[in-house]
């Protein structure tokens, strides 16, 4: 794995390089951006290239042959540490033990490094934990969080970090990196470049549950009226996650249909006739709507809301507003 394999991140890969090529490694990094685009990997090449008995001097990169380059590619490396959370939580006894590993003279060179693979799971005892260690961090220590969203972990916290900003993957660079990278046909690789919003995790989730071909089953029955997505009980609670995703990703495409009729701003570019016909007859300001209802009822299901109940309304609001015209 080497920078070059991180797509569509050059801003942050390039901060990252310059502080090493230039000798100014901060003690402490907050990687901030969505899910699936890349934090990781930076974090992890970071990491080797800080240990790299031999970075190549023209592109900054770790050599991947030196015995510190092996060590960290297998996960073994005695001076990196990897934080994880534990269920729901990163847990302060860990947070403690990293931080009392981190104050420890390295075991193979000045440095240390912990990676914090989940900075938004620390809460505040644990933020409070890491805190001391990022106001006096002793010599060498370079700590990098890792978060989907800045709100997520305290500012107290985010105050002493160096901020590195990961972006959205841009539609075409996803769509490269699933079809080189993955192996998809061109149909399904634009597709969930389109619905997965620029989160690599998402396309891959969506790959994985088949959902180009779900796609179908779900437009069929849809369009004929009926709310496929949770046509399943209880087991199939997965499939009204994703039965979410499908819908916003239709009612997106009339919106667009209705706003500036571009085509090429489908998810959906492969129907574009079904979505021009859909769009026929309703207002923008429906659709939106409607929307906004899709956007509340997967709001209340990440806080657990009765998945039936959720259904229901959602249900109701869906074909009062797709209906007004009839
Ligand atoms: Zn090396």
């Amino acid at each position: 794995m080497s920078f070059k394999e991180i797509l569509g991140q050059e801003k942050a890969v390039f901060l990252l390089k310059s502080a090493v090529r230039q000798n100014r490694v901060s003690h402490a990094y907050l990687f901030v951006g969505p899910a699936g685009v890349g934090k990781s990997a930076a974090a992890l090449n970071f990491a080797r290239l800080l240990f790299c008995e031999s970075v190549s001097a023209g592109d900054v990169e770790p050599c991947d042959e030196c015995p510190s380059c092996r060590k960290a590619a297998a996960g073994s490396h005695p001076d990196i540490q990897v934080l994880s959370p534990d269920g729901a939580f990163t847990r302060i006894d860990a947070v403690r033990e990293a931080c009392r590993r981190l104050s420890l003279k390295g075991f193979e060179s000045m440095r240390k490094a912990l990676i914090v693979s989940e900075a938004g799971t620390l809460n505040e005892e644990s933020s409070n934990a890491l805190l001391k260690t990022l106001e006096e961090p002793s010599a060498g220590t370079v700590i990098i969080l890792l978060a989907d969203s800045l709100k997520s972990v305290l500012p107290t916290i985010a105050s002493r970090c160096q901020r590195i900003v990961f972006s959205p993957l841009k539609d075409a660079v996803l769509q490269a990196i699933l079809l080189e990278r993955y192996g998809m046909g061109r149909e399904e690789a634009r597709y969930l470049a389109r619905l997965s919003e620029g989160c690599m995790e998402k396309a891959l989730k969506f790959h994985k549950e088949e959902i180009f071909k779900k796609r179908d089953a779900f437009l069929e029955g849809f369009l004929q009226g009926r709310m496929p997505v949770v046509e399943g009980k209880k087991a199939q609670e997965e499939s009204f996650d994703t039965g979410l995703f499908l819908l916003a990703g239709w009612l997106r495409d009339l919106l667009v249909a209705k706003v500036n009729d571009e085509e090429k701003n489908f998810v959906n570019a492969d129907r574009k006739d079904d979505i021009m016909l859909a769009a026929r007859g309703l207002k923008p300001e429906e659709i939106d709507e409607t929307l906004r209802s899709v956007a509340d009822t997967a709001a209340d299901l990440r806080h657990n809301v009765n998945r039936r109940v959720a259904f229901a309304r959602l249900n109701t609001e869906l074909w009062k507003s797709l209906r007004k015209s009839d």
